[in-house]
């Protein structure tokens, strides 16, 4: 077998990465989410309790699909907000999807 390289068919090799994890940063996958919402930056419209939206929403809508009974538009459509905390198991696990697939991380949760 060829140094550096693996093979993975009778005809190909693929290149093996150096991996020197002294000198270089984590990778990161690409989903990986890296922000969190900030609940000094609540939007003020957020219903009080522990589930908030802060100000980075765009809107994008995706947490719509998941806590929409929880969730509203802003009247000028520039963010949502929540409008009722979750009452129930199923609710609060609503909460949680629309906090995962937020893609800015405006969904936040601070224990309250
Ligand atoms: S998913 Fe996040 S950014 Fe998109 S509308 Fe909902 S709170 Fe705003």
């Amino acid at each position: 077998m060829r140094p550096g390289k693996e093979l993975v068919s009778e005809r190909h090799f693929v290149s093996l990465a150096r991996t020197d994890t002294n000198t270089r940063p984590p990778l990161r996958c690409r989903n990986q989410k890296t922000f969190m919402a900030d609940k000094n930056s609540k939007q003020p419209e957020n219903i009080p309790g522990k589930w908030y939206v802060d100000t980075t929403c765009v809107p994008c809508n995706s947490c719509m699909d998941e806590a929409g009974s929880l969730l509203k538009y802003s009247e000028d459509q520039s963010h949502v907000f929540f409008v009722k905390q979750p009452a129930t198991p199923d609710e609060e696990a609503c909460a949680q999807r629309a906090s995962e697939i937020c893609p800015t991380g405006s969904i936040g949760n601070d224990g309250a």
